[in-house]
C-alpha cells in the first residue's frame, strides 16, 4: 500500500485512471464519487453539490407544501440515488406554466380593482387609455406585458405623474412595437417545454395561458356581479379561443366596452341605491296614509324584498317605484271609494238605527241604546270600530228581536185566545139560535111561534090527510096598527098585541092552534072545520074583539082585524094555503077591513 496516492494531485491522477478503468462518463460527479473513494473521504463532505442539493431538500422540507418532497429528496441523496433526486425536485417545483398563470390572475385582479379605485389626477378613461396603449405595444409579449401591466397600475397608485412618465418611457421604446414577435421568442420563459416562435399567425403557450387567464378572471367578476353573466360569459369564450396578438388586440376593444359598460353598471348602482332610497321614502311616508288594510302593506314589502333578493337593478326599481306610485294612486281613489262606502254604511246603520228606534220607541232602555249608537257612528271613521260597533248593534238587535219575538207570541197566543173567544161566542150563538129555534112560543104573546106554526101544521096536516078531515088555516092582521103604536106608542101597541092573543085563544077551541106569525099578523090552525065554519069562527072573534076591548089608560081601544080563511086541500103544502089565506086576508083589507074572506078553493 506504499504505492498509494497520499497528496491531492496523486488522487487526480489515480480517480482519472480509475474513471477510465470503469469506463465512466467523465463528468463532474463520477470524478467527484471516484476521488472521494480514492482519497478516503465521505461524499458528503466532499461534494459541494451535494451539500447544496441537501440544503434545497432541508428548506422544501420545512414548507408544508413541499415538505413531502423534501423528505424523499433527503432520502435519495442519502442512498446517492440522483435520478430519484431529480423526480423530488421535479415534484417540488411548481408546474409549467403555474407561476405565471396566478400572477397574472393577481395581477389581472388588482388591474380590475385599481381601474375602479379613485386616484388623484387620473379618471377612469386616462386609466384605460394608458392600458390600452400598453395592450396594443406589448400585448405580442406576455412577458413584457406582464411588466408593462404591472408597472402601469403601480404607476396609477403612486400618482399621476409617475403614470404619465411610465406610459410615455414604455411608449417610446420602438423594438415593443416594431418586433413582438422576435421579443417574444427571446423573452419566453424556460418553463415553457415546448418553444414555438411566436409569429403573427402562430400562438404560443403563454399567450394561451394569458387568455386563459382573462377568461377565469373575467368569470371570477360572475361571483360578485351575476347579472354580467351572459357578457362575461362570451368574452370569457372569445379569450379562451385566442390563438394570434390580433385576436388579443380585437378582444381588448371588446374588454373595453365591457368596462365602460362596468362602468355604467357602477353608475347603475347609485341609480340603484338613490332609486332604493327614494322607494323606501316613499313607501314610509305613504304608509301613515295607508288604507287599513295589512294585505296591501304585506304585498309591497313582498315586492321590496323580491328587489333586495334578486340583482338589483335599475329598471326593476323603476318598476318598483312605478307599481308603487300606481298603488299610491290607486288607494288615493279606493280611499275615497271607502269614505264613500263608509259613509253609505254609516247612512244606512243610521237608518237602520232611526227605524230601529221607531220600532222600539216604546222601549226606552232600547232607544237610549241606540242613540248612543248612532253617536258613536257618526264619529267613527275606523272600519273595526264600526265593525265592532255594528257587532253590539246586531246584538242589541237580536235582543229587540227576541224581545220582539216574545211580544209577537203574546200577539199570537192572545189572538188566538179573541179566536177561541169568538168561536166560543159563534158557537154560543148558535146554541143560542137553536135554544131559540126549540122555544115554540111567542115571547110577547105566549101565542106558538112560526116554528110553533110549522110543527102545529105538520101534525094537523097529517092528521087531517089520515083521517080525512077538515082542515082550515086562517090569517088575521090588525087594522091599523101602525097608527096604534104612533098614537098610543109602541108599549101600548105591545099590550095590544098580547090582548088580542089572549082574547082569540080563549074564544077558541083548544084543538084550535094560535100562532104570531110576525108583527101583527097571527095565523089560526083549525082542524075538523069546513070553511065556513071556520070562517064563522074567526068572525065569532071578531065579535068576542068588541066586547072586550083593550085597555090602554084607562081608555077603551077596539082592535080590530081584517082576516082571509082558506080549507086545505088535500095534500096541500103550508106554504101554498098560507098564501090563498093572504090573499083573501089582502082582499079583506081591499074590501074595507074588519071582516072575514074565505080564500076561493082550490
Ligand atoms: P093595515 O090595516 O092595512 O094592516 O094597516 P096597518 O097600520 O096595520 O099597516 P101595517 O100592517 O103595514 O103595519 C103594521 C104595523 O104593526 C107596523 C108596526 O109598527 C106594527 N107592529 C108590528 N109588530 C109589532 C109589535 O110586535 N109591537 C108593536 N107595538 N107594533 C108592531
Ligand atoms: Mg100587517
Ligand atoms: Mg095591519
Amino acid at each position: 500500500m506504499s504505492n498509494q496516492p497520499s497528496n491531492p494531485s496523486e488522487f487526480a491522477r489515480e480517480t482519472l485512471k480509475t474513471l477510465a478503468a470503469r469506463k465512466f462518463p467523465p463528468t463532474p460527479d463520477n470524478y467527484a464519487k471516484i476521488y472521494a473513494e480514492i482519497s478516503g473521504t465521505t461524499t458528503e463532505e466532499n461534494s459541494g453539490a451535494e451539500k447544496v442539493l441537501r440544503a434545497i431538500a432541508e428548506r422544501l422540507a420545512e414548507t408544508p407544501k413541499s415538505a413531502s418532497a423534501g423528505i424523499a429528496l433527503k432520502k435519495a441523496i442519502g442512498t446517492d440515488d440522483w435520478e430519484q433526486c431529480l423526480k423530488e425536485i421535479d415534484k417540488a417545483l411548481p408546474r409549467s406554466g403555474d407561476e405565471p398563470v396566478n400572477s397574472w390572475s393577481d395581477l389581472i385582479r388588482d388591474l380590475l380593482r385599481q381601474l375602479e379605485t379613485p386616484h388623484k389626477g387620473l379618471t377612469i378613461t386616462r386609466k384605460k387609455e394608458g392600458l390600452e396603449t400598453v395592450l396594443a405595444r406589448f400585448g405580442a409579449n406576455p412577458d413584457t406585458l406582464f411588466e408593462k401591466i404591472n408597472g402601469l397600475v403601480r404607476s396609477w397608485s403612486a400618482g399621476s405623474p409617475a403614470a404619465a412618465s411610465i406610459i410615455e418611457v414604455e411608449g417610446a421604446a420602438p423594438a415593443a412595437s416594431t418586433t413582438p414577435a422576435k421579443g417574444s421568442a427571446a423573452a419566453a420563459p424556460a418553463t415553457s417545454g415546448t418553444q414555438i416562435p411566436a409569429t403573427p399567425s402562430g400562438s404560443n403557450e403563454p399567450l394561451l395561458q394569458l387568455a386563459e387567464l382573462l377568461a377565469q378572471t373575467l368569470e371570477s367578476i360572475l361571483s360578485a356581479q351575476p347579472e354580467l353573466k351572459p357578457e362575461v360569459q362570451v368574452l370569457a369564450q372569445q379569450a379562451r379561443t385566442i390563438k394570434t396578438p390580433e385576436q388579443v388586440t380585437a378582444l381588448t376593444k371588446q374588454l373595453r366596452q365591457f368596462w365602460i359598460k362596468a362602468e355604467l353598471r357602477g353608475g347603475d348602482k347609485a341609480k340603484i341605491h338613490e332609486g332604493l332610497v327614494r322607494l323606501l321614502r316613499l313607501l314610509v311616508e305613504n304608509i301613515g296614509e295607508m288604507v287599513e288594510d295589512e294585505e296591501w302593506l304585506h304585498g309591497q314589502i313582498v315586492i321590496l324584498t323580491e328587489i333586495i333578493a334578486n340583482p338589483i337593478d335599475r329598471n326593476v326599481i323603476a318598476d318598483a317605484e312605478r307599481s308603487l306610485r300606481n298603488a299610491i294612486i290607486k288607494q288615493g281613489i279606493l280611499k275615497q271609494s271607502l269614505t264613500d262606502a263608509k259613509s253609505t254604511l254609516k247612512s244606512l246603520m243610521t237608518t237602520f238605527i232611526d227605524r230601529l228606534g221607531e220600532i222600539t220607541a216604546s222601549t226606552g232602555e232600547y232607544h237610549h241604546k241606540i242613540e248612543g249608537y248612532s253617536q258613536k257612528i257618526s264619529k267613527t271613521d275606523n272600519l273595526t270600530d264600526l265593525s265592532h260597533l255594528l257587532e253590539d248593534i246586531m246584538q242589541d238587535t237580536r235582543v229587540i228581536q227576541a224581545s220582539a219575538m216574545r211580544s209577537h207570541e203574546e200577539l199570537v197566543s192572545t189572538r188566538k185566545q179573541v179566536e177561541e173567544s169568538e168561536a166560543k161566542i159563534r158557537l154560543l150563538e148558535q146554541e143560542l139560535t137553536q135554544v131559540s129555534e126549540l122555544v115554540r112560543e111567542d115571547q110577547l104573546t105566549g101565542a106558538l111561534n112560526r116554528r110553533g106554526m110549522d110543527e102545529a101544521f105538520e101534525r094537523e096536516a097529517t092528521r087531517a090527510d089520515r083521517s080525512q078531515s077538515p082542515l082550515c088555516l086562517a090569517l088575521l092582521d090588525i087594522d091599523n096598527f101602525k097608527r096604534l103604536n104612533d098614537t098610543l106608542g109602541h108599549q101600548a101597541g105591545d099590550s095590544a098585541l098580547i090582548h088580542l092573543s089572549k082574547v082569540i085563544q080563549a074564544a077558541l077551541r083548544p084543538s084550535d092552534s094560535v100562532a104570531r106569525y110576525g108583527g101583527e099578523e097571527f095565523v089560526i090552525l083549525l082542524p075538523d072545520v069546513r070553511l065556513e065554519e071556520a070562517a064563522a069562527t074567526i068572525e065569532r072573534l071578531q065579535r068576542e074583539l068588541t066586547k072586550q076591548f083593550f085597555l090602554h089608560a084607562n081608555e077603551r081601544i077596539l082592535v080590530t082585524f081584517s082576516a082571509g080563511v082558506a080549507q086545505r086541500a088535500p095534500q096541500e103544502s103550508q106554504e101554498d094555503i098560507i098564501a090563498r089565506a093572504d090573499k083573501a086576508m089582502y082582499r079583506a083589507k081591499k074590501e074595507g077591513k074588519n071582516r072575514v074572506i074565505m080564500a076561493a078553493e082550490l
